[in-house]
C-alpha cells in the first residue's frame, strides 16, 4: 500500500541544511517491519543537532528527523504488533540514520518499538519522549543505588530543559528535596511549580572548590549539562552518592581525580537512552506511566505545536531557549 503524507524534510544545499514540510509517499520510507501512523513526536536537543550540518548527527541528507514517535500500527509484518496497536519508539537509529518521527507515517524495525504502557496516552508519552525517558533512567540509577529521600537533598542541572524539568518533577513526586539549577532566573517560579524546593544559578551548581573534594552536599545529582561543571559537582556528592550523567549541553570534557570515588565511594552513572536494553526500557516506561508519572510536567511544562512549526522549535532548543517540553502534533 502506498499513500501520500506530510513530513518535515531536511535538505542540504551548498553546505547548509534547511527544513520544510513536504509531501512524501509510503514507498519513500526506509525498510522496517512496522508501518506507524504517527500521532505525536517531541523535540530533543539531538533533533536540533540533526537540523544543522555541524551537529554531526545525520550523515546523509535529505532526511526526516525526529528521534521520538508515538502512534498506531497501520501495517505489521511482526507477530508482536497488530494493526491498531498503540506504540512508541525512542532512540536506536530513529531520526539519526533512519527517517524519524516528524512524519505522518514512519516505517521502523519491530525491535525498536514498544507498546504504549497502560497509564500513558500517546500525547503524554511524547511529552516525555527521549528527554523524559532519560530523566527516568537517571532517577532509576539513583534509586537502584539505594538512595531515598532520607539520604539527603538532590541537585538537577539544566533544570529548565527537557531532561532536567522531567527529573525535577519525578524526584519531587518521589519525595526528594530537589534543588533545581537553572540559568533562566525567570523560570525559577515555574521550577518550584514542578516541585523544586530550591533554585540556584548555573554558577552555584559548579562552584569551584580548591582541593580534590568540596563540601559534601548532594545525595545525588541528575546532570544533563556535563562539561567542566561536572568535575566540580563530583566533589560535592555525599558519601556513597550518585551523579547520573546524561548530557553535554555545557561541554564534552571535565577533569576529575580519584578522590570522590575512593574517599566518598561516589558512583558516576552513565546514562544512555539510545541503546538501552529492552527490559530496563520497559521497566522505566512502566514506572513513568505509574508511580513516577510526572503530572506536574503535563500540567505546567508543555508547548504543543503543529508539524509546520518544527523548524522554530528546533531553533529554540539549539539556542538554549526552550523551556520544558515542546510537543509536536503530527496527525
Ligand atoms: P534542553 O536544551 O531542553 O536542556 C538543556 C538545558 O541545559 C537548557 O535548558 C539549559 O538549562 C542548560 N544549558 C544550556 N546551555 C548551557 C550551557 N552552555 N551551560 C550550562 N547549561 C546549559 O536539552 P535536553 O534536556 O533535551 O538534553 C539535555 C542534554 O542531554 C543534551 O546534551 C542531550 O544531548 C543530552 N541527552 C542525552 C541522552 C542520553 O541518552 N544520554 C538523551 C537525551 C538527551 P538552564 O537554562 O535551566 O540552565
Amino acid at each position: 500500500m502506498t499513500e501520500k503524507f506530510l513530513a518535515f524534510w531536511l535538505e542540504e544545499s551548498e553546505g547548509r541544511v534547511t527544513g520544510s514540510v513536504q509531501e512524501l509517499e509510503t514507498a519513500d520510507l526506509p525498510p522496517g517491519e512496522v508501518l506507524v501512523r504517527v500521532r505525536y513526536s517531541g523535540v530533543n536537543y539531538k533533533d536540533g543537532l540533526a537540523s544543522i550540518k555541524e551537529g554531526q548527527v545525520v550523515r546523509q541528507y535529505p532526511f526526516v528527523p525526529g528521534i521520538d514517535l508515538a502512534g498506531e500500527v497501520m501495517v505489521s509484518e511482526d507477530e508482536r504488533f497488530a494493526v491498531g496497536d498503540r506504540v512508541l519508539c525512542t532512540g536506536y537509529g530513529l531520526g539519526v540514520s533512519h527517517f524519524g518521527g516528524y512524519s505522518e507515517q514512519a516505517r521502523v524495525p519491530a525491535d525498536w518499538l514498544i507498546k504504549l504502557p497502560e497509564g500513558l496516552t500517546m500525547r503524554e508519552a511524547m511529552i516525555l519522549g527521549t528527554a523524559g525517558f532519560t530523566a527516568g533512567l537517571s532517577v532509576d540509577a539513583i534509586v537502584s543505588a539505594g538512595l531515598t529521600p532520607e539520604s539527603g537533598p538532590v541537585l538537577v542541572t539544566g533544570a529548565s530543559g527537557g531532561v532536567g524539568s522531567v527529573a525535577v518533577a519525578i524526584l519531587a513526586k518521589l519525595g526528594f528535596e530537589v534543588t533545581a539549577s537553572s540559568g533562566k532566573e525567570a523560570e525559577w517560579d515555574w521550577l518550584k511549580r514542578l516541585g523544586a524546593a530550591h533554585t540556584i544559578s548555573r554558577e552555584e551548581a559548579q562552584e569551584p572548590s580548591k582541593g580534590p573534594l568540596g563540601k559534601s552536599r548532594w545525595a545525588a545529582i541528575v546532570d544533563p549539562v556535563g562539561g567542566a561543571g561536572t568535575g566540580e559537582r563530583l566533589k560535592s556528592v555525599r558519601y556513597r552518592g550518585v551523579l547520573a550523567l546524561s548530557g553535554l549541553t555545557g561541554g564534552g570534557d571535565f577533569a576529575t581525580s580519584v578522590h570522590p570515588f575512593i574517599l566518598r565511594g561516589v558512583t558516576l552513572a552513565g546514562i544512555d537512552s539510545v541503546q538501552c536494553p529492552l527490559p530496563l526500557r520497559l521497566d522505566v516506561w512502566n514506572k513513568l506511566a505509574a508511580d513516577w508519572k510526572p503530572e506536574a510536567i503535563f500540567e505546567h511544562g508543555v508547548h504543543e505545536l503543529p508539524l509546520e512549526e518544527v523548524g522554530g522549535a528546533l531553533a529554540r532548543i539549539l539556542n538554549g531557549e526552550a523551556v520544558g517540553r515542546q510537543l509536536i502534533r503530527i496527525s
